[in-house]
């Protein structure tokens, strides 16, 4: 039986939870703020959404393109959504293995583009369970700031969460007033999925320039095989700031054009 979870903040209203074991099913409104609900999920001790801590929007538009960061993305907990069918003004349940997710990509944002509007989505989030670092920059940054491994789960969630929006904050990926690499214009670029074979190839042509080629594997929700090698080494910095441009390189994140002025 569901019952309403009385003491949320006022950012994360309409939230209905229910008992299920090792952890909490949610439900929410899909106006609610995301990352409110994750900094809710993380002090209550829930794992499952910690990685994807400080992304901005709500959370009815987290499964449209299967939200993700730091080695998590929302269809690894994500069960169901409840949607508007906009042509037949009848309400449609989408199970999570009907929401066609991959990696940045589902349903919604594909065949059925504007075809329903997200009403509520439930996730099912983990108690007593320990953060995953699957990510390597993720891993260090916790390393290097929190005894992750000493800690019990719940507080290695908060460290997780903390070492996220430091990453972030470092790249001008949160807003922060006075930062004017935060006027971010949004990002539009996707991480490349390649095969063992066009990685290595990638290896071999570019060297040891800026570094080694960052990877991560990509057995997310889609079942895509191979890995996932951000495109940072290979996007050069100034190739998208051309002075006609309304827009110039974020000075700390190479992927992230921001305003002008
Ligand atoms: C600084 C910055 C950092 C970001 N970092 C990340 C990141 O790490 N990972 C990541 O995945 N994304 C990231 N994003 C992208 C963005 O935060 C997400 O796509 C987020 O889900 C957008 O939420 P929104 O509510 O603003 O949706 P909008 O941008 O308003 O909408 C996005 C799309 O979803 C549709 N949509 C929205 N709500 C609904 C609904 N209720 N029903 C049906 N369709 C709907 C819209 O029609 C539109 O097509 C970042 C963006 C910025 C600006």
């Amino acid at each position: 039986m569901l019952q309403r979870l009385l003491d949320v903040t006022a950012d994360v209203q309409a939230v209905m939870v229910e008992p299920i074991p090792a952890g909490l099913r949610v439900q929410v409104a899909a106006g609610a703020d995301w990352d409110a609900l994750v900094r809710e999920a993380v002090d209550r001790g829930l794992a499952g959404i910690e990685c994807l801590s400080g992304i901005p929007g709500t959370v009815g538009a987290t499964p449209v393109q299967n939200v993700g960061a730091y080695g998590q993305e929302i269809a690894e907990t994500l069960v169901s959504i409840a949607c508007l069918d906009r042509a037949s003004l009848e309400r449609r349940p989408f199970r999570a293995d009907e929401c066609g997710f991959a990696y940045r990509q589902s349903r919604f944002k594909r065949e059925d583009r504007d075809r329903y509007i997200i009403l509520e989505v439930t996730l099912r989030l983990r108690k007593q369970a320990r953060p995953l670092l699957r990510y390597a920059e993720l891993a260090e940054e916790v390393r290097r700031t929190a005894p992750i491994d000493a800690l019990a789960p719940a507080a290695a969630l908060g460290a997780v969460r903390n070492a996220v929006l430091a990453l972030r904050r470092r790249k001008s990926m949160v807003l922060t007033v006075g930062d004017p690499n935060a006027r971010s214009v949004g990002s539009f670029f996707l991480n490349p999925i390649l095969g063992p074979g066009a990685l290595e190839a990638l290896r071999r042509r570019l060297g040891t320039m800026d570094g080694p080629v960052p990877t991560f594997p990509a057995d997310g929700a889609g079942g895509v095989g191979g890995v996932v090698s951000p495109p940072p080494p290979v996007v050069p910095k100034t190739s998208y700031s051309s002075s006609e441009y309304p827009w110039v390189a974020s000075a700390r994140h190479r992927l992230e054009p921001k305003t002008r002025t």
